[in-house]
């Protein structure tokens, strides 16, 4: 059996813990390789490591710093099938949607290749009688990003591109659910010509997460995953006065107002809600058309293209879905269907017997399509993570404001409608961080920033854009002084040797 250990200061290791965790392929069901769960001593080891490397790395200049990332990102992209299928294998994406999660991640690489402009500081020249003012961005030193399943490429290139890019050194923590890509790509830093210890991963579990919140030489810690724990890392990190962002669970909604493209409508919502088995914090598990009429239209548009999902294996360039990640995940979006059928809602098209002739064991399950899903469900409430689609009608456009603005979820929102008015208010209003218009996956591009709302999100910085290189850095300001007299001294204009 393959072992997946940590890599640190520049190579693989194993460590020093027993603790194991198993690592599935969620198509076949299979064991395929275990991960070691890090001691405290194995973070302590990596903490050290990127200590050690941080003074050396923060004096590099910003121009060499950005060397590596241009080096990195064409590495990365020669490997890209390999990460694809390594990835896909793991977490049960399909191929296309595997290297659409490296691809993201390698645009925040590119946004980092452009760290010497980013970095630069501010000058007030004659803020006063002889003097001038200027600030500077600092690197923080050694930074922690701790990293869900669901993106094991995108999110950790989103963190460690633009800490390392800044001057910092880092240590990646993954899920342990899909821990190869994590350290393959701190492989291909090193090739990229970081030096050793700039880039480390643990894997590990909560004793790893713990143990990089309670070491007072991590400056920074940024968290994605599921919401109770953001909260847990978020109050923790900061009560020990370290900067903390911390993204949580989602639950996005798609307005469809009756003016709307219905086909382009229909089209758009089911490659958001099913794509990737529903598994993206930007996926959209709740359909809101305004009006019965509109809703009624939907449904029915709905019913044969959920039918037709394309559920395979994979690796497969013809599957439209894969499997869940786990058999334990599936179990809990079965059990959110049943708990939807119980508080009333109509189970329009029911997922949970698919099974896949050949792959039996695989963690499959078909698009599901529910109806008439309320505020009060907890189905509604929760997020279910999985191909599940809920339709919450709404009677008037204020109630379809009031769905998404009052959900404890705030992560991403769209409005399908042909009225530009309406889009407007609704972009305007809403209460929610990210907004699309006819887009239904709003995720913003690597030069602009990343970050829900409301229990999605704990902290007050977003990942990557400008935003990111704030966080990533500490801002100092300099007021100096020099007078203005200089007669009677001997005034020499320094050349250059
Ligand atoms: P998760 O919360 O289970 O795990 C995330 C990370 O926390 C992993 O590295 C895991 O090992 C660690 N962890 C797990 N239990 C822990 C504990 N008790 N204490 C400390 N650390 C612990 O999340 P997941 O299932 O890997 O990922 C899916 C979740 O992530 C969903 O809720 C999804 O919405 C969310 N997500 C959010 C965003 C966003 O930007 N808001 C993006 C992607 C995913």
């Amino acid at each position: 059996m393959k072992t997946l250990g940590h890599f640190i200061n520049g190579d693989h290791t194993d460590g020093g813990s027993s603790r194991r965790h198993d690592v599935f392929n969620p198509t076949t069901g299979d064991v395929q390789a275990q991960t070691l769960l890090a001691s405290t001593d194995d973070v302590t080891k990596a903490i050290d490591a990127a200590a050690a490397a941080f003074p050396a790395w923060s004096k590099v200049n910003p121009q060499r710093r950005a060397r590596v990332m241009f080096n990195f990102k064409a590495l990365v992209e020669k490997d890209m099938d390999n990460l694809a299928k390594m990835l896909s294998s793991e977490h049960g994406k399909t191929l296309p949607d595997a290297r659409g999660d490296v691809q993201r991640g390698l645009e925040v690489i590119e946004f980092a290749c452009g760290i010497p402009h980013l970095q630069k500081g501010e000058y007030t020249e004659g803020a006063g009688p002889g003097i001038d003012l200027y600030s500077m961005r600092q690197p923080l030193g050694v930074c922690a990003g701790i990293t869900p399943f669901n993106f094991p490429a995108m999110i950790p290139m989103w963190m460690f591109g633009v800490a390392i890019a800044c001057g910092n050194t880092f240590v990646n923590k993954p899920s342990e659910r899909d821990p190869s890509v994590p350290l393959r790509l701190a492989e291909l830093m090193m090739e990229a010509g970081a030096p050793e210890g700039v880039l480390n991963v643990v894997n590990g579990d909560k004793e790893a997460v713990d143990a990089l919140i309670q070491d007072p030489r991590v400056e920074a810690i940024s968290f994605v995953g599921s919401s109770d724990i953001a909260q847990y890392i978020y109050s923790e990190g900061a009560a020990r006065n370290k900067r903390v962002q911390a993204f949580g669970g989602a639950k996005n909604h798609m307005i469809i107002l009756p003016d709307a493209d219905m086909e382009n409508a229909v089209n758009q919502l089911i490659g958001s809600a099913y794509g990737s088995a529903g598994e993206r914090c930007m996926a959209t598990p709740v359909a809101v058309p305004v009006g019965e009429e509109t809703a009624d239209k939907l449904v029915d548009m709905l019913k044969p293209k959920v039918e037709a999902l394309k559920i395979g294996p994979s690796l497969s360039e013809d599957s439209d879905l894969g499997p869940l990640v786990t058999a334990a995940h599936r179990e809990r979006v079965a059990s959110y269907i049943q708990m939807a059928v119980d508080e009333g809602q109509e189970l329009v098209i029911d997922g949970r017997d698919f099974s896949l002739q050949g792959y039996e064991n695989g963690f499959f399950m078909g698009g599901t399509l529910l109806d008439h899903a309320k505020p009060e469900h907890q189905s509604y409430r929760d997020e279910i993570f999985g191909p599940v689609l809920q339709i919450a009608r709404a009677r008037t456009f204020e109630e379809a404001v009031a769905l998404p603005s009052d959900h404890q979820y705030g992560n991403g929102v769209a409005i399908f409608t042909r009225n530009g008015d309406a889009a407007r208010e609704f972009a305007a209003r809403v209460n929610v961080g990210m907004v699309g218009i006819n887009v239904p996956i709003p995720v913003p591009l690597a030069y602009h920033t990343f970050g829900g709302w409301k229990r999605s999100s704990f902290g007050d910085t977003n990942q990557h854009g400008p935003e990111g290189v704030k966080f990533w850095t500490k801002i100092k300001t300099v007021t100096q002084r020099w007078p203005e007299d200089v007669q009677g001294s001997d005034f020499v204009i320094p050349t250059m040797k």
